[in-house]
């Protein structure tokens, strides 16, 4: 292992020095010299590891959840520069030296990445079928991470309540902490036309949406009675998206609420927040509670002013969407 974590190294500041290769390459060769690399080198992390998945929006995430976990002392071993592969998270914990190891893993690395990681908690947020295309179906991604969180026992899930794929995956399980948006007042008319499998896979019937807050994202529940939206422990209320600038909404967790301010717009980026510790603004006053799992929910500030005053005003990255079918009775 010695050997292949300095073959490795050289070889990361050879390409550093010629400006050749990207920031996974070392992990990559580290991996072909010991594919057991992930596994060896991030059993050395005191406090364990974590793993952020989604289609859109882990790369913010993932920001806000190590600013908090920084802000209380953790040194993290984190693959900041976006390569969310496993040559990427490799070459993450070759280069780190940390206590903490916090991993944005691509959606589909992630059932190949946390068998050897094995994280301690796993935030799963949410499933869109347009980025998706490049491998397949959105199902076949949800039945992969279904089968990881099914390996996976000793892992704390932080999921998405709001999508239907993802949350079911804390189906039979305990150590869940769900997230989602309970303001319905910033619902969409709709379902999007491009949302195609709102179908639930076992007895074929559409989901009937209580509420469609982004893409195939909101309230919703199968009309057989065998899947609902899971009642989140962490909610966010009273949301007030300002354009292009910020959005604020108030923070629900079992330990009170508290009011939030995002420098960042839309309703996506309130999904985005709200499973981290993270308050990405700069007059953060108080500690965030703590979580039962490994995350705790955003710290605070006060936002000015009452309601939400102008709809979405922008769309994720990729907005079309297929939305996950009952994966309860599928
Ligand atoms: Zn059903």
């Amino acid at each position: 292992m010695r050997l292949a974590v300095a073959a490795a190294r050289a070889t990361g500041a050879l390409s550093r020095r010629t400006g050749r290769g990207g920031t996974s390459l070392p992990g990559k060769l580290l991996m072909r010299l010991e594919p057991d690399a992930i596994g060896t080198l991030s059993r050395r992390l005191e406090h364990g590891s974590a793993v952020i998945s989604a289609t859109n929006g882990k790369t913010t995430t993932a920001a806000m959840v190590a600013k908090i976990l920084e802000r209380r002392g953790r040194a993290l071993v984190h693959n900041r520069a976006g390569a969310n592969m496993a040559g990427g998270v490799a070459s993450a914990l070759l280069d780190g030296r940390g206590d903490t190891g916090l991993f944005e893993v691509d959606e589909l690395w992630l059932d190949r990445v946390v068998p050897q990681l094995r994280p301690r908690a796993a935030l799963l947020s949410n499933l869109f079928r347009d980025q998706l295309d490049r491998y397949g179906e959105l199902e076949i991604i949800a039945d992969r991470w279904a089968d990881l969180v099914a390996r996976s026992p000793e892992t704390a899930l932080v999921l998405s309540a709001d999508d239907p794929a993802v949350a079911d995956l804390g189906r039979d399980r305990e150590n869940v902490t769900y997230f989602g948006v309970d303001d319905v007042r910033v619902a969409l008319p709709g379902l999007p036309h491009a949302t195609d499998a709102k179908h639930c896979r076992r007895c074929g019937r559409p989901y009937v949406y209580d509420a469609v807050l982004l893409g195939h994202l909101g309230h919703y529940r199968c009309p057989t009675g065998d899947s609902v939206r899971p009642t989140p422990q962490v909610a966010a209320d009273d949301v007030r998206l300002e354009g292009v600038r910020s959005a604020y909404f108030t923070l629900r967790t079992p330990q009170g609420s508290k009011p939030v301010k995002l420098p960042l717009p839309g309703l996506y980026n309130v999904y985005n927040a709200l499973p981290s510790p993270a308050s990405t603004t700069s007059t953060t006053r108080s500690a965030p509670p703590r979580w039962r799992s490994s995350w705790a929910p955003a710290s605070t500030t006060s936002p000015p002013g009452s309601r939400r005053s102008s709809p979405r005003s922008a769309a994720p990255r990729r907005s079309s969407s297929r939305a996950a079918s009952c994966r309860s009775c599928s």
